[in-house]
C-alpha cells in the first residue's frame, strides 16, 4: 500500500463503512476499514437464515474480498473500543494486541446498531435478537431443536409448549421472520415427523403498538395483518410482553409456554456516542451535522444507524439506504477535500421506499404515495435484494435458491449446527462489546 496521502480509518465494514470505503477508491489516501467480522453482512436476509431458506455465506460475504481491487484500501479485522479526539486515533483490540492506537486524518464511524430490551437486559438469555449470523444460526438451531425434541417427547402434553414459538416486536424484522416460520411449518416439515404435526405448531406475533409494521401506511399494514392470519400466525397487538423466562412469556397477564422465544423489537446504537463524549439523541446515537461530521471536528464523520439527523423536521430511519447514502456521501466529500475540490451541498436523503416481505409471494411496498402489496410486490422486493446481495456470484445463488423454495418448499440450510465458541460472536477479537444504551430502531 502507497504510504503517502492523508490516512482514513473508517470503523464497520457494513452499509455505511462500506459504501464509504467505495467511494474513496480514486482518493489519493490510505484508507484503512476496521471491522470485528471479517464480512459485510446484508442484514435484510438474517431472518431467512434464522428460517433455514439460505446458509450463512448466502448473506455475507468477506469485506477484503469486496474491496479486493481497491489498491488504496487495507482491511483488518479488530474491535475498535475508543477514540481519542485529541491525538487523532482510535483505539483497536485485535487478535493478539489490546489497545492499539491507529491514527487518522479523518475518521468514519460506521459501527451501527445492538439490540435493547428496553431497560429488560434480563430477556436476552431467553429471547435472543437477530442482528448477527451467529444471532441468525443460534435462532435457527433453537428452532430446529425444538422440532427434534418434540419428535423425541413420548408425553404429547409437552408438545404444544415445544412447538409454541413466540416473536416479540412486530416491525419489519417480526413480521418477516413471522412469514418464513409459517412457511417453515406449514410447508417444509409437514411430512417429515411421524409423532408430531409441524403444521399444528403456533407462531404468535406479539407488539406494544396497534398495527404490525407501524412505519408503514394503515392499508399496507392492515394488508400484512391479514396476510399473516392467513398463514396461521396469531398477531397480538397493543400489549408488550410483561415477563420473559425460560419458560415462556406472559403477555397483558396470560402466560404463553413457550420454549423459542425471539426478539425482534428494539434496537441501540453503538457505543460510538460514548467514544466521542459528544452530543446524542436520546436513543444514544451521536448528532452529526448536515455535512454529516460532529460539531467541532470538521475531521469525524458518523453514518448509518449509529448516527441521529433530522430530516424536514423528522430523524432519518435505521436503514440500510440512509447508511449506503450517507457512507457514499462521507466519503465523496473527503474525496474532494483531500484533492482541494469545494465541499459539496449538505446530505440530503432519497427516500426510495419500503418494503416488507409477508411469506412466500407476498410483500408490502411503499415508495410516496404508491402503496402496493401482493405478489407484485414481492417480485419487487426480490428484485431490490438481489441487486444489493453483494457479491455476483451470490446473486445468483441466492436467485436459484429463491426459486427452488418457491417451487419445491424445499428450504437450502436446515442443518442444526452448534458452534463451539460462544453463541454471541462471530470470528470477533476477544474482548466483549460494550453494554449499549436503551433506544429503538
Ligand atoms: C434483522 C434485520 C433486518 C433488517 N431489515 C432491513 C430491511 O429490510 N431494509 C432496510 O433498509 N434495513 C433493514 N435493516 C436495517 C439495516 O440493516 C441497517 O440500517 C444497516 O445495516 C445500517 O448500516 P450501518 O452501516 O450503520 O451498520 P451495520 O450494517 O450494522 O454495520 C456495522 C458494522 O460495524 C461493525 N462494528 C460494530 N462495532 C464495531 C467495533 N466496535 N469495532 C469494529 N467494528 C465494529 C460491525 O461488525 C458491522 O460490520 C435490518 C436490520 C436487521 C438487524
Amino acid at each position: 500500500m502507497d504510504d503517502r496521502g492523508p490516512r482514513v480509518v473508517i470503523v464497520g465494514g457494513g452499509f455505511g463503512g462500506l459504501a464509504a470505503a467505495k467511494a474513496l477508491g480514486k482518493t489519493p489516501a490510505r484508507v484503512l476499514l476496521i471491522d470485528r467480522t471479517n464480512h459485510h453482512l446484508f442484514q435484510p436476509l438474517l431472518y431467512q437464515v434464522a428460517t433455514a431458506v439460505l446458509a450463512t455465506g448466502q448473506i455475507a460475504s468477506p469485506i477484503r474480498e469486496i474491496l479486493r481491487k481497491q489498491r488504496n484500501a487495507t482491511v483488518v479485522l479488530g474491535e475498535v473500543t475508543g477514540v481519542d479526539v485529541n491525538q487523532q486515533s482510535v483505539i483497536v483490540n485485535s487478535a493478539d494486541r489490546e489497545d492499539v492506537p491507529v491514527p487518522y486524518d479523518y475518521l468514519v464511524l460506521a459501527t451501527g446498531a445492538g439490540h435493547s430490551y428496553f431497560g429488560h437486559d434480563e430477556y436476552e438469555k431467553f429471547a435472543p435478537g437477530l442482528k448477527s449470523l451467529a444471532d441468525a444460526v443460534a435462532a435457527r438451531n433453537k428452532i430446529l431443536q425444538a422440532f427434534e425434541q418434540a419428535e423425541a417427547e413420548e408425553d404429547p402434553s409437552r408438545h404444544r409448549d415445544l412447538l409454541t414459538f413466540v416473536l416479540v416486536g412486530a416491525g419489519a424484522t417480526g413480521v418477516e421472520m413471522a412469514g418464513a416460520l409459517a412457511g417453515l411449518v406449514r410447508s417444509t416439515l409437514r411430512s417429515e415427523y411421524r409423532r408430531i404435526d409441524p403444521s399444528a405448531a403456533r407462531i404468535i406475533l406479539v407488539d406494544l403498538g396497534n398495527r404490525v409494521l407501524g412505519t408503514f401506511a394503515d392499508d399496507l399494514s392492515r394488508a400484512a395483518k391479514e396476510r399473516l392470519e392467513r398463514l396461521g400466525v396469531e398477531v397480538r397487538l397493543g400489549h408488550g410482553v410483561d415477563q420473559i423466562d425460560a419458560e415462556g412469556v406472559t403477555v397483558a397477564g396470560e402466560r404463553i409456554a413457550s420454549k423459542t422465544v425471539i426478539w425482534t423489537a428494539g434496537v441501540a446504537p453503538s457505543p460510538a456516542g460514548k467514544w466521542l463524549k459528544g452530543e446524542t439523541d436520546r436513543a444514544g446515537r451521536v448528532r452529526v451535522q448536515t455535512d454529516l461530521t460532529v460539531a467541532g471536528h470538521p475531521e469525524i464523520f458518523v453514518v448509518g444507524d449509529t448516527a441521529s439527523l433530522d430530516q424536514d423536521g423528522k430523524p432519518l430511519a435505521g436503514v440500510a439506504q440512509v447508511a449506503m447514502q450517507q457512507g457514499r456521501y462521507a466519503g465523496r466529500l473527503i474525496h474532494r477535500r483531500v484533492t482541494g475540490q469545494s465541499a459539496p451541498g449538505p446530505f440530503r436523503y432519497f427516500d426510495k421506499g419500503n418494503m416488507a416481505v409477508v411469506g412466500k409471494g407476498f410483500a408490502v411496498l411503499q415508495s410516496g404515495k404508491v402503496h402496493v402489496s401482493g405478489l407484485l410486490a414481492w417480485l419487487a422486493w426480490a428484485a431490490v435484494h438481489l441487486e444489493f446481495v453483494g457479491q455476483s456470484g451470490l446473486r445468483i445463488s441466492v436467485f436459484l435458491q429463491w426459486v427452488w423454495t418457491y417451487l419445491t418448499g424445499q428450504r437450502g440450510s436446515r442443518l442444526i449446527v452448534n458452534h463451539h465458541a460462544s453463541t454471541n460472536d462471530d470470528a470477533r477479537t476477544p474482548s466483549a462489546p460494550e453494554r449499549q444504551p436503551a433506544g429503538t430502531r
